[in-house]
This record gives structure tokens, sequence and C-alpha cells, in this order.
């Protein structure tokens, strides 16, 4: 059988999200019997993330090495290309995080194989497999095969279903790396926790972007009420993150995070194409704007022309009325 791999990562002591997305959907190929899907961890992993993960793929591989401790780009595509190779794999997958899209791509050079980044569907049962990922500012969605494999493919938080663990549990396996030292470049300085509780914005199902219209730092508490409302994260335009009303963490778009969730929020943004890349993949999109001719209207499922200070205060109302949240 095709062996796949699905590179697992963690954030505390819980696989994120997108991870047990991928998982969630190639289980289904493992069932069909199409795929052998093994999930790879590198470095420090807890037991807990472990066992989840167990529940989802036949096998569960934790790559160990010293040098994996702490996160590296050289690292981490030396030990999975290695690993990928030895088990002569047809694709590696993981999902398209911040991390993965950086050290993917060289996994893919390691591997000299094609990579398909960003994908947001993917054609298992076709011949030969189709993976769709976003073009031109996801104006165009590109339909790609490969002519050779191994390959690599990263695919966007959100693209596929979660669906609960089953009765399986995979079998547990180490597998040492023997990662060069030479080989790596970066040195880890010192690490960042983000605050604990905050929801990842590249998994959150709703989210609400502030953006200029916000006018000051202080009034995107507006937008924390409505996304508490919602169960979901707030996010920001570039220019408010130029302007230092919120973490380059938070930023939506083209040089910040690509995001799908299920409800995107975009308020007081005017919905320029550098942001709109980085969302219109969306399920649902609503944008306030007191502009009526704003750019973003032409993206969004629905539209509120009008102040935002009076708009989201009125919806977070609403909501919490009817939520109770
Ligand atoms: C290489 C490059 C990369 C970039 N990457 C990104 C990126 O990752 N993310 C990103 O966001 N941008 C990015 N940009 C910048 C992008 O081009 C825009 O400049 C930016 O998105 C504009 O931010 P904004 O919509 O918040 O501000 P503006 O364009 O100034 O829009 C503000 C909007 O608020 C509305 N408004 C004002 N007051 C109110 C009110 N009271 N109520 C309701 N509406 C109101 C206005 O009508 C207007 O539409 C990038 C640019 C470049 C060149």
């Amino acid at each position: 059988m095709e062996k796949l791999l699905v590179f697992v990562e963690a954030k505390g002591d819980e696989p994120r999200k997108a991870t047990i997305e991928l998982l969630s959907e190639t289980r289904n190929l493992s069932d069909a019997g199409s795929f052998a899907v093994t999930a790879v961890g590198l470095g420090k992993i807890s037991e807990h993330a472990i066992e989840k993960v167990l529940g989802y793929a036949d096998r569960f591989v934790r790559i160990t090495d010293g040098l994996l401790d702490d996160y590296t780009p050289e690292g981490y595509s030396e030990a999975l290309a290695a690993y990928a190779r030895q088990e002569d794999v047809r694709l590696v997958l993981g999902a398209a995080t911040q991390a993965a899209r950086d050290f993917l791509p060289r996994t893919a050079v390691l591997l000299g194989a094609g990579i398909a980044s960003d994908v947001t569907a993917i054609g298992w049962a076709d011949d030969p497999m189709t993976f769709v990922r976003p073009m031109y500012g996801g104006r165009v969605p590109s339909r790609c095969t490969f002519t050779g494999y191994p390959a690599v493919v990263s695919v966007r938080p959100n693209a596929f279903a979660v669906a609960p663990a089953g009765a399986r549990r995979g079998e547990y396996v180490e597998w040492r790396a023997g990662v060069s030292p030479d080989r790596i470049k970066t040195r880890v300085l010192r690490v960042e926790r983000e605050s604990k509780g905050k929801i990842d914005l590249m998994e959150a199902d709703s989210i609400v972007t502030g953006g200029r219209g916000m006018k000051a730092a202080e009034n995107f508490a507006l937008l924390e009420e409505l996304a508490a409302a919602l169960g979901g994260a707030v996010g920001a335009s570039r220019s408010v993150v130029d302007a230092k009303w919120r973490d380059q963490d938070d930023q939506v778009g083209k040089s910040g995070k690509t995001v799908s969730p299920k409800l995107y929020i975009a308020a007081g943004l005017s919905g320029a194409i550098h942001h709109v890349m980085g969302m219109d993949t969306s399920g649902v999109i609503l944008a306030i704007n007191k502009d009526p001719n704003a750019i973003i209207f032409n993206y969004a499922d629905y539209g509120i022309v009008g102040d935002v200070m009076e708009v989201v205060p009125a919806m977070t109302a609403e909501l919490k009325k009817r939520t109770g949240r």
C-alpha cells in the first residue's frame, strides 16, 4: 500500500486542530485501504498529544534528536526528509501553519520533490490526484497534479472537517534522526509563549478583523467583545499592525496569516487585495464599512453600511441576548 505521512504539530499539550483535520481526512483513506497513514511528530511532543493522534493514524512516529527540541527549519526539514526517504512515501502532508510554511518547502527540496502549498481541497480519487490551491490573490482556484512522487503538500487550516477519534489505536514508534549539527544555521535566542487561552487565528471558526476604521487601539475592545460572543478570535489589517494597535501575530493577509474560518467579519477595513488574499476562502464574509463603495463589499456575502462604533456593539448585544455568552 502507498504510504502517506502527516506532520503533527502541537500547541502546548494538544495537537493542533489543523493537524486533527488532516488526520480525520486521511483516516478515511486508510479505512478505504488506499494509503497507510503515518503521523510524524518531531522533537518534544506530549503523551497526551500522542494519545490523541493514535486515535486517527495507523502509526505515530516520534522522530527524536536533541537538535529537534527547539524548532529550526533546517533540523525539521532534514529529519522529516530523511524519514520520508527511508519509508519511500508517496505524499508528505502538513497543515499550512507558520512553521510548516517555513520548513515544508525545504523538505521538498531535500527530497527533490514537488510541493503544492496552501491547498484548500484534494481530489484523492482523481487520476492523477488533484490539489486545489488559490492563485492570483484567491481570484483563480488552480488545480495541480504532480508528474512524479514523492510530493509535499501543505493544507490550509479549516479545509477539512474534524471527525471524532475512532476506536483504533495506532502503533507508537520512535526513530532517531541523526541531524547533522553543522546543517543548523538558526540559533534560537528565546521563546515567547503567546497568552494562554487565546484562540489561534488560523484555526478559529469565526474571526472579527478590524481595520484602520477602528480609529484607535482601545476601540478593539469592541471587537474582542464581539469575538468573545461568537467564541472566535480577533484579527487586524496591516495598517492596524503598522500603527501598533495590535500585534503582528494578529495580522491577516499577504504578509500576515492566511485564514479560512466559517465566519469572517471585516470591520472598518477597505478590502485591499493584500488583505483579501489572506481571508477570501472564508465560509461567510460579513463586511461593515461606512463607505458603500468600499472594495470589501465585492468579496462579502453580507454587508452593513454603517459606523463600526455603532454596528459592532449592537451586534454584540443581540448575540449575547441570543446565545447567553
Ligand atoms: C507587499 C504588501 C503586503 C501587504 N500585506 C498586507 C497584509 O498582510 N494584510 C493587510 O491587511 N494589508 C497588507 N498590505 C497593505 C494593504 O495594501 C492595505 O494598505 C491595508 O490592508 C489597508 O488597511 P485597512 O483596510 O485597515 O485601511 P484603509 O485602507 O485605510 O481602510 C479603512 C477603511 O475603514 C473604513 N472606515 C473608516 N471609518 C469607519 C467607521 N467609523 N466605520 C466603518 N468603516 C470605517 C473606510 O471607509 C475604509 O474603507 C500589504 C501591502 C503591501 C504592499
